[in-house]
């Protein structure tokens, strides 16, 4: 296949991809943009509904870690596209979801003066465990900041030999904590289901949004004075930050998704590991792996309610898009370890085994913390190519296991052996109907060499 105006370097103005989002155009197509982060652009072209109609999608798994780049990689690389169906958060780490807070605001068509806000996107697909902190920061959100600072003031006064260790280790620490909370405390919780509200007062819903700017802030200032003062190590002043920022990525998105007439749906991943059943989605276009889609319940339990919110690895949702007559099949993984129990060493059900191509996102960006991970996509692996699709800032973590995957079974947006302050650079794969579904890379001569 050629496209003329293919370039490999990632410093140009002109993208990689002239055609892949134009409309009509019959193929399906996804760019891993070239942010700090995953941030990865689908368009499925073709998917029959269940009315038995047909329609083109348009769906963004991710955001990186910042607004601002992923609006300069969606203009580049979707230049003309106005509307993404649906937007996925996986989870609420910032080089996931950072960058999803304030992009539609910038990216977003904006409204004639008075008119209402007309969404730039249909739906957001959420963590449903962010449903209690979101029914909380849309109430009062200077409370939810304020009780996340008694919660993390309450573990270091209990824990302090918890002084000297780094990040990492306090946040597996916490997550231990929270999870046995949860198992003393299951079926606690006597309340109703959450459901975003329809109508909102904009003017209200910005007062609210500068009330919890002011919050978080405050929240950051105090815990960089109590490092300062050496009341807090260094590592735990460094996981406390990083909750604040997850809390406040939640608070972003739930505002803007309110703000331009979103729809949002849950995708619980407690629900699927008590069941080990994925339920929701949309059929033949993307289903859940690891979760329940459901209007959740606000969470069951007080104690510890904003550390609920521990960014690992493990509640990162994992989505499918399935493959049919007319698509080739992509496994979007996020940094999940793609199983469940001791080490993660039983693998999630998969929904089927595709038997073309298919592309999958590289778990975990690379890293050899998760090779469990690659171990899993291997025992599904059949003869099919498994193209892995390699995203991430950090250089250092194409490594273990996803090097066992040779080019051209590999791409990567930010290779570890890349020049110095070479920014990551968009990788486009097209899937042409007339070739019997295999995947082909847009920019070949963009060859993956991290070793
Ligand atoms: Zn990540
Ligand atoms: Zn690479």
């Amino acid at each position: 296949m050629q496209l003329k105006s293919i370039n490999s370097g990632g410093r140009g103005k002109s993208s990689c991809f002239p055609a892949l989002f134009r409309k009509n155009m019959i193929c399906d197509g996804l760019v891993a943009l070239g942010v700090y982060g995953d941030a990865f652009l689908y368009r499925r072209a073709d998917v029959q509904s269940d009315d038995g109609t047909y329609k083109d999608w348009l769906i963004l798994v991710d955001g990186g870690g910042s607004g601002e780049r992923l609006r300069k990689q969606l203009n580049l690389h979707a230049a003309g596209v106005q509307y993404l169906d649906i937007v996925v958060c996986t989870h609420g780490d910032s080089d996931h979801s950072g960058g999803l807070g304030t992009f539609l605001d910038r990216w977003g068509h904006r409204p004639r003066k008075g008119a209402n806000p007309r969404g730039a996107v249909g739906e957001f697909w959420l963590p449903g465990r962010w449903v209690g902190v979101v029914k909380a920061l849309l109430e009062d959100p200077r409370s939810v900041f304020e009780g996340l600072m008694v919660e993390m003031d309450d573990l270091r006064q209990r824990n302090p030999d918890w002084r000297n260790l780094d990040a990492t280790k306090i946040e597996e620490l916490i997550s231990e904590q929270v999870k046995k909370a949860e198992i003393g405390d299951k079926n606690v919780y006597d309340g109703d289901e959450f459901v975003m509200p329809e109508e909102v007062d904009l003017r209200k819903l910005a007062a609210d949004r500068r009330k919890g700017t002011i919050s978080s802030k405050n929240s950051r200032e105090k815990v960089f004075s109590l490092k300062e003062s050496g009341s807090i190590g260094e590592g735990f002043g460094e996981y406390w930050i990083s909750l604040i920022d997850t809390v406040d990525e939640i608070r972003l998105i739930a505002h803007q998704a309110l703000r331009h007439g979103s729809r949002v749906r849950w995708f619980d991943f407690e629900e699927f590991s008590i069941r080990r059943v994925a339920v929701g989605g949309i059929n033949r276009l993307l289903k859940p792996i690891n979760a329940v889609e459901s209007a959740p319940m606000p969470p069951r339990i007080a104690l510890y309610a904003m550390l609920q919110l521990t960014r690992i690895n493990e509640q990162s949702l994992v989505f499918y898009a399935p493959e049919t007559d007319r698509n080739s099949a992509v496994l979007f993984c996020g940094d999940s370890p793609l199983g469940l129990d001791v080490n993660y060493s039983v693998p999630f059900p998969m929904i089927e085994v595709p038997h073309r191509d298919i592309l999958v996102t590289a778990p975990h960006h690379g890293s050899s913390s998760n090779d469990i991970a690659y171990r899993h996509l291997l025992s599904w692996k059949r003869d099919e190519r498994m193209i892995l699709v390699r995203s991430g800032g950090e250089r250092l973590h194409p490594d273990g296991e996803f090097q066992f995957f040779l080019p051209p079974e590999r791409a990567c947006t930010n290779c570890r052996r890349a020049p110095n302050n070479f920014p990551p650079t968009a990788i486009g794969f097209i899937q042409l109907k007339s070739s019997c579904g295999s995947w082909c890379q847009l920019n070949p001569k963009r060859v993956c060499n991290c070793v």
